[in-house]
């Protein structure tokens, strides 16, 4: 038995008109560029579900893809037989046979939208019921609540069968939100935060800030190997990496340590802004969480806050670090987010921050740099590289320092 293809049901469409074949576009888009390794499948986008034909390509693969699309509510592979009895008793059979576990209870289900078939739904649910009473040892049906439904459509063209029900990653798909820079440090919350991001349907851009000499390529790789793995969700992330170090030094040189965090995170924000507003984005993200450090008191969201008025969204901003750690277990960037590679930040953190920074002494010790050259440098020296899904960067890594020895 093999599936000859994916029903695909849509996820949150409560929208109309527009907005519903921008999510369908967007959505077959997307399931398109993550089968990319597969050119024989065909995907057919429809009103309210999405068929994917396989032409022979192996389910269980499609299907570790498939998984990771935003937008997808739920799917079933299927197989496609010839619109007979017998070949529908027969391929219900070995579908059961490979999917049934004894003491599973099961119904049938039958949906006809080719009216003219010889036989009706009744029909067919019991007819094919009774085949499988007498080829399945043990089983027993179950109308309201079972474990397995056995699913029958009778189309025009040929009859479907399916008996699994994938639940797939929910959300929106990505692209339909429009836009926005992710501020994607080698921490744990970021990628946490850009997963969320992107389940809302927002495309990111990941900006990251990196202070060689001070930091190594390595904490630079970390990140990038980061994106690879979130790009997994978005079939290809463009990474921006911005060099800091001058405006770090500056901070050490000219500031109050009191004041070092706090100005660097507001020229930081400023960066991602202008960056934002260069590559037409709507909105920054990042991975703050409230009260988790410092840095991320209300007082200093607040006094960072307020070099701009673009919407900053904090997907984790609620959430106990052990959720965020749940989640980035699952999405599988938690092993890499502890490997101990330090970023800028950590590099130039003071040991005694202020937790409640005031805002009118940041803009005014700010106001003491050369904010505007420092800023443009750091524009100029940005530089960016797509990211695809999987891509590593810290092998490669270990492979340059070795050739180095
Ligand atoms: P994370 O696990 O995301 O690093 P964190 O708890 O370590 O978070 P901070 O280091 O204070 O917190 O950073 C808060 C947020 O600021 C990060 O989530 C990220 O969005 C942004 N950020 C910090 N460092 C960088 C960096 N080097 N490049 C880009 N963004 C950064
Ligand atoms: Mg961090």
């Amino acid at each position: 038995m093999q599936y000859t293809e994916i029903m695909v049901r849509y996820g949150e469409l409560s929208t109309k008109g527009k907005n519903r074949r921008d999510f369908i576009g967007r959505l077959a888009g997307n399931v398109q560029k993550a089968l990319r390794d597969y050119p024989d499948v065909k995907i057919h986008p429809k009103h309210d579900r999405l068929h994917i034909v396989l032409n022979g390509a192996p389910f269980k693969e499609i299907d570790q893809r498939l998984r990771l699309v935003f937008g997808i509510q739920t799917y079933s592979p299927s197989i496609r037989i010839p619109k007979t009895l017998p070949d529908i008793e027969q391929a219900s059979l070995e579908l059961m046979q490979a999917t049934w576990k004894p003491g599973q209870t099961f119904k049938v289900n039958t949906k006809r939208s080719d009216h003219k078939f010889e036989y009706d739904t009744n029909q067919l649910n019991r007819l094919v019921g009774d085949y499988l009473f007498e080829h399945l040892d043990g089983l027993k049906a179950e109308m309201k609540h079972p474990d397995l439904v056995l699913r029958i459509e009778v189309r025009a063209d040929a009859v479907y069968l399916s008996s699994e029900l994938i639940k797939g990653a929910g959300g929106m798909p990505v692209g339909t939100a429009g836009k926005a820079m992710m501020m994607l440090s080698g921490g744990i919350d970021s990628p946490v935060a850009s997963y969320l991001a992107m389940k809302r349907g927002v495309e990111i851009d990941m900006v990251h800030f990196f202070s060689p000499p001070y930091t190594t390529a390595k904490a630079l790789a970390k990140a990038q190997e980061l994106t690879g793995i979130l790009a997994k969700y978005a079939g290809k992330i463009n990474f921006i990496a911005v060099p800091f170090a001058e405006i770090q030094e500056t901070i050490k040189e000219k500031l109050p340590e009191g004041y070092l965090m706090t100005i660097q995170r507001r020229m930081m924000l400023q960066l991602a802004d202008r960056i934002r507003a260069m590559r037409g984005g709507l909105a920054i993200f990042n991975g703050e969480s409230v009260g988790q450090v410092a840095s991320q008191t209300l007082q200093s969201m607040a006094a960072i806050n307020d070099v701009t008025t673009t919407p900053v969204i904090r997907p984790v901003a609620t959430m106990d670090k052990t959720e965020i750690i749940r989640l980035a277990e699952e999405i599988g960037t938690f092993d890499l987010s502890i490997q101990p590679f330090e970023d800028c930040c950590t590099i130039f953190a003071p040991p005694r921050p202020k937790t409640k920074p005031r805002l009118e002494v940041a803009r005014k010790l700010e106001a003491e740099l050369d904010v505007e050259g420092l800023l443009q440098r750091a524009i100029d020296g940005i530089q960016i590289t797509p990211i695809y899904p999987g891509q590593k960067f810290l092998d490669d890594q270990a492979q340059t320092d070795q050739n180095l020895l």
